[in-house]
């Protein structure tokens, strides 16, 4: 089959296509014929080889895909050759799905409604299990409050956007295109927002009648964590998602409001809280409340051009890989 492989760590142009021989499901796997690859930021960090865990060299980056069962291996129930699924990552470093064929353990995929396209599936695992853990598991997001999704444009803000509005509450996400707005907008925010204009901040305050927001899931922790302070709510919950540098904050803007900054790493999730949040992902996918953004499909053998795309500004939900 072919496969992207990563043979050394570097920039995009270590991503070369491979001709590798097919994978065998061992006991407890399947394989996956993947249909569409998902490409997340942490792909890029991870094959820069600056990220606190890194694979054993060569490998296939990728950690979401969604396609068909080829084959089972032993002692397999739960699915069967022919199922569509999405593929989660759980604490098996990668699932590899950068490639024509993905082997994963059969705990890790979940069934796609025949109303989600693959490229769909292959934007859910990473945004929505994200956005889910920061709402839900982090922040306790209760209906009638306000979430702040601070970018809310690409893979996990668009989720975060469906989940937060499905769940009752008030929205309000930044974009800072034009393009992204409208695509927020789109998705259900009560009140989208331009994280590049000067006044934006003060817009918050008003739209809340100065009260801030109760929840703030922040993409750029380390652009934005003062400014979350400054329009946080009183006993507000700020979870950092996404952060590429330092800042300096002043910790008096928690004090006053009670207010919390949780840290997110979804691979912290127990396989219990991986197992609910994909329950609960499920059911939207399959009742339409989730309906993942695909913003751009490239060929596989296109993985670099993909991983300098998601690294730059005016996101439009997600970049998938078609092998
Ligand atoms: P993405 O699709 O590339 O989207 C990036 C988002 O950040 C866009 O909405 C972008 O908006 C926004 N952004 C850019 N500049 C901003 C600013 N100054 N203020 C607020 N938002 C800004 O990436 P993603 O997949 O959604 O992931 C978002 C971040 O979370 C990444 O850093 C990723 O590595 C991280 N992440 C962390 C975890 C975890 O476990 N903690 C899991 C998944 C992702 P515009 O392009 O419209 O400006």
């Amino acid at each position: 089959m072919k496969a992207i492989r990563v043979h050394k760590f570097g920039g995009p142009e270590v991503l070369q296509l491979d001709d590798v021989p097919d994978p065998k499901p061992g006991p407890g796997q399947v394989v996956v014929r993947v249909r569409a690859a998902g490409v997340n930021p942490v792909d890029t960090y991870v094959r820069s080889g600056n990220y606190p865990m890194l694979p054993a060299l060569p490998y296939v980056p990728g950690n979401d895909c969604a396609g068909v069962i080829e084959t089972v291996g032993e002692a397999v129930t739960r699915v069967k050759k022919g199922n569509r699924v999405y593929v989660v990552r759980t604490t098996t470093p990668l699932c590899g799905g950068y490639a024509e064929l993905a082997v994963c353990d059969a705990s890790m995929v979940h069934p796609l409604p025949a109303t989600v396209s693959f490229s769909q599936g292959a934007a859910v695992s990473v945004p929505y299990g994200t956005a889910y853990r920061g709402l839900h598991h982090k922040a306790h997001a209760r209906p009638g409050e306000t979430v702040l999704v601070h970018g809310a444009s690409g893979g996990v803000g668009i989720a975060a956007v469906q989940l937060a509005v499905a769940h009752g509450m008030i929205v309000i996400g930044t974009a800072g295109t034009e393009r992204g707005r409208k695509l927020v907008a789109e998705h259900g925010a009560h009140h989208v927002l331009d994280h590049t204009a000067p006044d934006y901040l003060q817009k918050i305050m008003e739209l809340t009648g100065t009260r801030g927001a109760d929840v703030i899931l922040e993409m750029l922790a380390n652009v934005n964590l003062q400014k979350d302070l400054d329009v946080v709510a009183r006993f507000g919950r700020i979870v950092v998602i996404g952060n590429r540098g330092t800042i300096e904050i002043n910790p008096r803007g928690t004090m006053g409001r009670d207010a919390a900054i949780i840290g997110l790493a979804l691979w912290n999730a127990s396989p219990e809280d991986m197992a609910s949040i994909h329950a609960a992902i499920g059911a939207g996918l399959a009742g339409g409340t989730l309906r993942p953004v695909v913003g751009q499909e490239l060929p596989l053998k296109e993985a670099a051009r993909a991983h300098e795309a998601v690294l730059k500004p005016g996101a439009y939900g997600k970049i998938v890989l078609i092998p």
